[in-house]
């Protein structure tokens, strides 16, 4: 039996359709403890219709998300290396059948010059993406890829930290990408609903279980720093909802270990792409999904990209939201250039520099923060350390130490004065002496040149 079980998930839906006010004020409850929530239980916040305890879930939400993960939000972009594909997914404008696409993949000088394009914006983590294409994309050269964005240096610096995020592939394979030192193996269900997705999706990810299954491959091959997804949009959102806790339970009951991030993509239209979604989730429902998911599964990261409109996504920071993409380019080599051939269309055009302007003004505090892989706090380690009262120790340190960087390194003047009043504000918040005087001696050295420091 498989742990998606969708009998049981009908099942759940169907007996909180109604939910009890007492009953979904003790799952609120609950979820204040922050211990993450059942499948039963987020069945009731899924059916949640009555606007004051709505009111209660977003505000718990929010609460939960500053007492675990703080003010910082977390920066990368996604780099685009091919988009030589195999599959014809219904929703992507890379599908095989496209053949009004000119496909392209980046040589390693290519992926030199994008990189080198992506460190002067101030980016410390990229996101690559391919393509599935063994004979275009095979994975000795998604290795080399990977180890070649590590050689650059720069006088802005390097990219410190690269997540990955390509199709389902063999235990081998993974272990050639483990070997590489990635930080996380993200790969998105796309949808957890059996018929739809086989309906979706042709050429070898039609295979619904091998994309099920592709996290546990990871983990064998020693991957525990794994992130989920559902492409939201191509079924109903609230099996899918349901689909990635279920998919998150099993991760931590096989491994140990829940997923490290969930990303929530909303479908984008893309061109060459006819398929109209017959599930479109509203705003309203999104930023639903957001703060369940920031209820049910506390510890756990969620990313959004640029998929979403400046509004939407400042909404989404508010209720849960841990990372943010800014700035994405969606097409094969696209930073520094104009393309059209994207996989999709993006929704928010603007600057890394303009992104970070917004945060500050609701006093978010921007981070290029890559200390804890870089120190092997992953899997089991890093939720531990993500527990509340230990995150502070180092993140906010280190969020305020990168910040100030890219502040050094990459800000207009305006900005600098903007950033560093926010840096001010939250060191005065540092109550421990010793972190306090950590921070302050890391800064002073920042000021003076030093970089790359991390707790
Ligand atoms: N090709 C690999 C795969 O499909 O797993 C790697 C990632 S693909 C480049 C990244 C993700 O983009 C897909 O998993 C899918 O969820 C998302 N995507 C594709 N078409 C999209 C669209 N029209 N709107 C929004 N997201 C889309
Ligand atoms: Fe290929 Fe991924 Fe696009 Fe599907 S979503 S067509 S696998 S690039």
């Amino acid at each position: 039996m498989s742990f998606i079980d969708e009998a049981r998930i009908l099942k759940v839906l169907e007996k909180t359709k109604e939910p009890d006010v007492k009953l979904a004020e003790s799952v609120i409850n609950k979820a204040k403890e922050r211990k993450g929530l059942n499948l039963e239980e987020v069945g009731v916040l899924i059916n949640l219709k009555d606007p004051r305890l709505l009111k209660e879930m977003f505000d718990t939400a929010a609460k939960i998300k500053e007492e675990i993960y703080g003010e910082r939000l977390v920066f990368f972009a996604p780099l685009y290396v091919s988009d030589f594909c195999v599959n014809d997914c219904a929703y992507c404008n890379f599908h095989q059948t496209n053949k009004s696409l000119k496909r392209s993949k980046l040589t390693l000088e290519q992926v030199r010059e994008q990189v080198k394009i992506l460190i002067n914006m101030g980016h410390k983590r990229v996101l690559l993406e391919f393509g599935e294409d063994q004979k275009e994309n095979p994975i000795d050269y998604v290795v080399d890829v990977i180890n070649e964005i590590y050689k650059v240096k720069t006088e802005k610096g390097s990219i410190r930290r690269v997540n990955v995020n390509i199709a389902a592939t063999t235990v081998e394979n993974y272990k050639k990408i483990k070997a590489t030192n990635i930080g996380t193996y993200q790969l998105f269900q796309e949808t957890y609903h059996r018929p739809t997705y086989e309906k979706l999706h042709k050429g070898p990810k039609g295979d619904y279980d091998r994309q099920l299954t592709a996290q546990d491959r990871a983990l064998e091959a020693g991957i525990d720093d794994r992130g989920l997804g559902v492409l939201f949009g191509l079924y109903d959102w609230k099996f899918e909802v349901l689909g990635l806790i279920a998919h998150a339970e099993h991760l931590d009951k096989v491994g140990g270990v829940g997923p490290h991030t969930i990303s929530v993509p909303r479908l984008c239209e893309a061109p060459t792409v006819k398929y109209i979604p017959e599930h479109p989730v509203s705003d309203e429902d999104f930023l639903k999904i957001i703060a369940i998911l920031r209820l049910a599964v506390p510890y756990t990261g969620m990313i959004i990209s640029t998929r979403e409109t400046p509004e939407i996504r400042r909404k989404a920071f508010k209720i849960g939201i841990s990372q943010t993409s800014a700035a994405s380019v969606t097409s094969t080599g696209g930073y520094g250039k104009k393309m059209d051939s994207v996989q999709f269309t993006s929704h928010d055009p603007r600057s890394l520099e303009e992104v970070i302007k917004d945060a500050l003004k609701d006093k978010l505090l921007p981070s290029f923060c890559t200390a804890c892989y870089r120190l092997g706090r992953t899997g089991e380690d890093f939720m531990y350390l993500s527990k509340p009262g230990e995150i502070h120790k180092f993140c906010r340190t280190n969020g305020l130490l990168t910040f100030a960087e890219y502040l050094e390194d990459f800000a207009s003047e305006e900005l600098k004065k903007e950033g560093y009043n926010v840096i001010r504000y939250y060191m005065d918040k540092i109550d421990e002496p010793e972190l306090l005087q950590r921070a302050k001696e890391g800064l002073a050295n920042i000021r003076q040149g030093k970089r790359d420091i991390y707790y």
